[in-house]
């Protein structure tokens, strides 16, 4: 039993910057939902890669965008024997699930929780986003 729900604790969602700390930390509980129903669908742990960001991180990571990251509302996530594709397509029945991204460089799924209608895309280099057209689902295996 971890301290947030039943497989997640506070610090998996820390943020993991050497100026922080990880003492500052926001979580959506929302999102902290969002990933038991995605664990328990598939029967396996989600491992969070990244979580909540400060905001000298998010600068670091994203110049432009205040991202859900510091809101506490997104995470990246990767799941062990499971693919993005499966991901994905379990991610887009849950209502709750606004943002649904892959990232390219290390195949980890951002998920948020924002309240703005859901927008899917595709992120290839640090900083390119693409939607998620059917091109790049091709080219990504998500279809
Ligand atoms: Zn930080």
């Amino acid at each position: 039993m971890g301290d947030l729900s039943e497989h997640f604790n506070h610090k998996d969602f820390i943020c993991r910057c050497n100026d922080c700390r990880g003492q500052e930390f926001k979580i959506h509980l929302g999102l902290v939902g969002v990933l038991e129903e995605l664990g328990g669908h598939f029967r396996k742990p989600v491992k969070i890669v990244q979580g909540f960001r400060c905001e000298a991180e998010n600068d670091r990571e994203e110049k432009s965008k205040k991202s859900f990251h510091t809101f506490g509302k997104a995470v990246h996530i990767i799941m062990r024997d499971v693919s993005p594709k499966q991901i994905i397509e379990f991610l887009r029945t849950l209502d709750e699930v606004r943002g649904i991204g892959l990232n390219t460089d290390d195949n980890t799924i951002h998920i948020d929780t924002r309240r703005e209608d859901r927008q899917e895309w595709v992120r290839e280099g640090k900083n390119r986003y693409s939607p998620m057209s059917t091109e790049k689902k091709k080219q990504y295996g998500l279809i």
